[in-house]
């Protein structure tokens, strides 16, 4: 089973969106499981401090190695396999492919920072695997966390309905997804591209197919195969 172990300062983040829907009912299938482990419970002194300001000056805090490796150590077994991933803007951005190796694996263990970020130290100390989400800044790493693991568990077997249904989705060929139609036939004047009527499978399939190379190489040239 997919275990997620998530470290942070806001445990009842979890699982969030994460306990509705497709990966709800997943979670209580026992598809995947989601522990929290909370940060301050290994904060120093009367105040559980978990952060201090940066060495060097500047402005905002920086959490601490000692208590987030502290945090780390408690929350794993020895010998833990799974990948320990840092939330971080600096980190790989995440990709299908990432996702999809993940999903097949044990499971994660996600350190969620807040403020400036973490102390450098604990990153190489305890092998933790900076991840983004985008190049953009969110206000703590929780709501990454949720992407990273909304994206593995709907790739886990037998979380999504058809198992075809990933299969045809976007990045999934190297390409974006073909446009989608349903009913009614005609709405506000727009009607359905005729082929879709047809009812021939091969012409469809086809159709699909250049309109979802039509689309990469539009929106997403760097993904467009003559560009791989
Ligand atoms: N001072 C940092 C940003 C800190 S934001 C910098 O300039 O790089 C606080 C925390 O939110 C980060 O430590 C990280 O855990 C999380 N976070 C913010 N943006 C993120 C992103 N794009 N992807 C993943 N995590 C992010």
């Amino acid at each position: 089973m997919f275990a997620a172990t998530i470290l942070t300062l806001f445990p009842e983040m979890f699982p969030g969106p994460l306990g509705l829907s497709l990966a709800g009912d997943a979670l209580s299938r026992g598809l995947w499981s989601c522990q929290t482990s909370d940060i301050r419970t290994q904060g120093v002194g009367r105040h559980r401090a978990v952060d201090d300001t940066p060495a060097g000056g500047g402005p905002g805090m920086v959490m601490r190695a000692d208590v987030l490796a502290a945090c780390l150590d408690a929350a794993l077994d020895p010998g833990d396999a799974r990948p320990r991933l840092l939330m971080s803007p600096r980190g790989k951005p995440l990709t299908r492919d990432m996702a999809r190796e993940w999903a097949d694996g044990p499971g994660l263990v996600i350190l969620c920072a807040r403020f400036e970020g973490v102390d450098e130290r604990v990153i190489a100390a305890r092998n933790l695997t900076e991840v983004s989400i985008g190049d953009y800044i969110l206000s703590g790493g929780e709501i990454a966390a949720l992407a990273v693991l909304d994206a593995c568990v709907r790739l886990i077997p037998g979380v999504m309905g058809k198992a075809q249904s990933a299969a045809q989705e976007s990045f999934e060929s190297g390409l974006l997804e073909y446009p989608h139609y349903t009913r009614p036939r005609e709405w506000e004047g727009r009607t359905i591209p005729e082929i879709l009527l047809s009812g021939d499978h091969a012409r469809i399939a086809q159709w699909r197919h250049e309109q979802a190379v039509r689309i990469t190489q539009e929106r997403r040239p760097d993904l467009a195969p003559d560009k791989r």
